[in-house]
């Protein structure tokens, strides 16, 4: 309701008188709830890390699992980082919150290894304010140490947006990420402004296909010659295509047809607690196995 609120006002813009009313009054404080007690939710433990496979097409197996933060909110309940990672970004709160994902996911991931599951990559999102941080690089590497993850299996998913905002840095950055080993993936590709000349300067090993050009993929329409240009680029580039947003077998069908790497989403599986990650990622395998 509160986000129904923001919409609202925002909506109406400044054309519209604005009278009183108790429904923006609410969005506010929620706001400030959550402003508020962020500071809070790491020395909680309220945050927790929901994990969702992208599938290797040749082979069925999960190739890696992404990471992506959720907020248990004592009292507001469950939040989406849509909703409070602007916020965090806006107050820096979001530099704490990242160390607790990248250490998290990392000791989760050897922890699976650890316990005989198939090695696969863990990847972490990160914001540009994070990645802009001058100690970025030796934080990840404190961190690989700490837990004892082979880099190899650690993987970072950044915007275009980031890579546009750090130009001066961005390859430094990535190029020292990746003579440690660590793998590198553009998210949400297509999505943003970068022109492809930019983004073959980049030292990077995947391009993430935005859920917008999955969306509406069927067989003979538009996306899927938009889908099959990507591809065709990313190879050119050398670099592994991922879709993300796969809801449907059809798209599962366009993108194995077209050579995609990797597939998530929810077909296969939506983002899972750790302990249901565990219960289900055998069955998670045999269905992709077989379709
Ligand atoms: P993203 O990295 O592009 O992640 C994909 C989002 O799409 C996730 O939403 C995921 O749950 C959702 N999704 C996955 N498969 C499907 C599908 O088949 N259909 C549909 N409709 N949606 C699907 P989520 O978990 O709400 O995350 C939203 C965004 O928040 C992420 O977008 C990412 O940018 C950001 N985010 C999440 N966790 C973190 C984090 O730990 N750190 C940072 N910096 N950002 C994060
Ligand atoms: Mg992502
Ligand atoms: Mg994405
Ligand atoms: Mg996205």
């Amino acid at each position: 309701q509160a986000e129904m609120a923001m919409y609202h006002t925002k909506k109406n813009g400044r054309n519209n008188m604005t009278f009183y009313d108790p429904s923006i009054q609410q969005a506010d404080t929620r706001r400030m709830v959550m402003e508020d007690n962020l500071h809070r939710a790491v020395a909680n433990d309220e945050f927790e890390l929901y994990y969702q496979p992208k599938i290797h097409v040749k082979t069925g197996k999960i190739a890696a699992v992404e990471a992506l933060i959720r907020w248990n909110h004592p009292v507001l309940g469950q939040i989406s980082p849509a909703e409070f990672i602007p916020i965090a970004e806006e107050t820096g709160l979001i530099v704490p919150m990242s160390e607790w994902v990248l250490h998290t996911a990392c000791m989760q991931n050897k922890r699976w290894q650890e316990e005989g599951m198939s090695p696969m990559r863990v990847a972490v999102n990160i914001s540009s304010v994070e990645f802009g941080e001058d100690d970025f690089v030796t934080k990840v590497v404190n961190i690989l140490e700490e837990t004892k993850l082979s880099p190899h299996y650690l993987e970072l998913e950044i915007t275009e947006s980031v890579a546009i905002k750090n130009v001066g840095s961005v390859i430094e950055k990535l190029d020292a990420l990746k003579q440690v080993g660590v793998y590198i993936s553009i998210d949400d590709f297509g999505s943003g402004y970068s022109s492809l000349s930019y983004i073959k300067k980049l030292p990077i090993d995947a391009l993430k296909v935005d859920r917008s050009f999955i969306q509406d993929l069927k067989a003979n329409q538009t996306e899927e010659t938009i889908v099959k240009a990507i591809i065709t680029i990313a190879k050119s580039l050398q670099l592994d295509v991922v879709a993300e947003g796969v809801e449907e077998q059809e798209q599962v069908q366009i993108l194995r047809k077209e050579r995609c790497d990797e597939i998530q989403g929810y077909y296969f599986s939506k983002p899972l607690p750790v302990s249901e990650f565990e219960q289900k990622y055998e069955s998670i395998e045999r269905h992709a196995m077989s379709s």
